[in-house]
């Protein structure tokens, strides 16, 4: 049977490949439009997202989708996701063996969602997909975590700097 994001998030939803689905409410696969032009990779949903099962609906989230909105871009023009698919207690950082667990969802929806551009937000995405094959010959937009952004000024400056960047890769600028 062929693959699709259906499936992948009813297997994130009914994960049990490592320990954070044992402290975890539910699964938060991700969402947006299946052929999303651009994806946005985050670490790992937050304590708002592991109520509601869906990504970035927490502070940082509703900064994330503030910014975009102010590029012209909406919740729908995005395919939003994280390289761990289960809120880590405390909000700790996902362990390497929880990241390499979960890292084939990931690939999957890179695979399914195709997306031109992906925009890596922090250290866990860059680290897990910086020079991965199935970031060949698409543009990357590497910043830091919108947390991160909201709470130190310079990191804001940085991850504003760095949307107009995506604001001038999606108008074909760069
Ligand atoms: N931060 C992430 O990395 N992912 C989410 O879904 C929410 C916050």
């Amino acid at each position: 049977m062929s693959d699709s994001l259906a499936r992948v998030e009813a297997e994130v939803r009914s994960c049990t490949k490592c320990r954070l689905y044992k402290s975890a409410q539910c699964g938060v696969p991700g969402e947006g439009p299946a052929r999303a032009r651009i994806m946005v990779v985050g670490q790992a949903p937050g304590a708002e997202e592991d109520k509601s099962g869906r990504p970035f609906v927490g502070r940082s989230g509703k900064f994330l989708v503030t910014t975009l909105q102010k590029l012209g871009l909406s919740r729908k023009d995005v395919f939003m996701t994280s390289v761990v698919k289960h809120f880590p207690p405390k909000n700790r950082v996902p362990r390497a063996d929880e990241i390499s667990a979960c890292f084939p969802y990931l690939e999957r929806q890179l695979l399914l969602v195709a997306p031109r551009t992906v925009v890596l937000l922090g250290n866990v995405a860059l680290r897990a997909l910086h020079h991965h094959p199935l970031l060949k010959n698409k543009n990357v937009i590497l910043t830091v975590h919108p947390s991160a952004a909201m709470r130190f000024p310079a990191m804001r400056k940085k991850f504003e700097a760095d949307m107009m960047r995506l604001k001038r890769v999606i108008s074909g600028m760069s």
